[in-house]
């Protein structure tokens, strides 16, 4: 049986409804038949009895009771050996057993304990101390039934946040509309590199990238138009990296930026070369634009990076080479050292 409790907006927990179920392990009918009349008015309670003793282990693991009344002489088996068995099975080892005993002796009581019974009864013992004892037994072992299953939904749900969480962080660093690295993932990325280059003193490459009259395409094509152009220059930049190191971004608007680390002003011009053929192949239609196709600007910066030059000036250095391009004619590549 479950019971259901809600815990939030779209997500309902399933916790099991435990029940008092005792088990009476006993080869004696009478003793049976006494023990199911004191617990007969108990609608809570559920009661189960084995008589050959062979059965005891199985009948307890198919039931699974709350608490375990033991009887101690049985033909076929001793009652402590029995108990000693249940503690070493995973599945009952912390099922209370009480004793049922016909002894009232010190002696066998102790030996009761000592093999992992919880307590110890004289046959036939009074209704209402049978039942409070059943009741006190199931009471703690249900409630520590409830806290392991509390417990493993605690670690379900721990695992389920710490996966929502990767993946945010992975959906955080992203662009909503083009699918690539976002502002946010260039910034910490050029960092990282920037700090990178600077220890192991090689060179970092920058492009600073700008599709070329874009406003016009907006313009012509409306701004539905525009975002797939967008989408679709933003797969051409990716496709032209082949370094798992290399990042390409989006930097803002029409504007996307590409991180190259270890690559020398030769290869960052080769990488901007390729974005500029690739891009005018593809043949996006601009009527407006010289070229009349989408095609983009770039600049090109390139430093081995050091404690006196600040990322900062790395990025405005690119951005005017940019600049220059967009003055030369757009759909080129212009480096900071050609400007300099
Ligand atoms: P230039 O060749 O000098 O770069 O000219 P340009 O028109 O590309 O540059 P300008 O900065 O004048 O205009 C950029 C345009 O890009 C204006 C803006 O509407 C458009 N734009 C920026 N972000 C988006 C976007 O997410 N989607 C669309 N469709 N358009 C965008
Ligand atoms: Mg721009
Ligand atoms: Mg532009």
């Amino acid at each position: 049986m479950s019971q259901v409790i809600s815990a939030g907006a779209d997500q309902e927990l399933t916790f099991t409804a435990f029940k008092v179920r005792v088990l009476l392990v006993d080869d004696q009918l009478l003793v049976v038949e006494a023990v199911r009349r004191m617990l007969a008015d108990q609608p809570d309670i559920e009661f189960h009895f084995v008589t050959d003793a062979l059965q005891a282990m199985d009948c307890a693991l198919r039931l699974q009771p709350s608490v375990i009344l033991q009887d101690l002489v049985m033909p076929n088996a001793d009652g402590f050996d029995l108990i000693r068995h249940y503690r070493g099975t995973e599945k009952l080892m912390h099922v209370p057993v009480i004793v049922l005993s016909a002894k009232e002796e010190p002696k066998l009581k102790a030996h009761g304990f000592a093999v992992g019974a919880n307590d110890y009864l004289v046959k036939l013992p009074d209704k209402l101390e049978l039942l409070a004892r059943v009741r006190y037994h199931s009471g703690a072992y249900i409630s520590r039934l409830q806290r392991d299953e509390a417990f493993r939904f605690l670690r379900e749900s721990q695992k389920n946040l710490a996966d929502a969480n990767i993946e945010l962080q992975k959906l955080a660093a992203l662009d909503s509309l083009t699918g690539i690295a976002n502002r946010r993932r260039f910034d910490e990325t050029m960092h990282l590199e920037w700090q990178r280059g600077q220890r192991q003193r090689r060179p970092l490459s920058l492009l600073l990238c700008d599709i070329d009259c874009f406003k016009l395409y907006n313009d012509s094509f409306g701004h539905l138009a525009g975002d797939l152009c967008l989408k679709k220059a933003a797969a051409v930049l990716t496709a032209c990296l082949k370094r798992p190191t290399d990042l390409a971004a989006r930097y803002g608007g029409e504007e996307f930026a590409i991180v190259l680390p270890d690559t020398d002003a030769a290869g960052a011009r080769k990488v901007a070369e390729q974005c500029l053929r690739q891009l005018e192949e593809i043949g996006m239609e601009h009527p407006q634009s010289p070229h009349k196709v989408v095609t983009m600007s770039i600049g090109i910066a390139t430093v081995v990076p050091t404690a006196e030059v600040a990322e900062r000036d790395m990025i405005d250095s690119a951005d005017r080479a940019l600049y220059v391009a967009k003055n030369d004619g757009r759909n080129r590549a212009v480096s900071v050292a050609e400007i300099e």
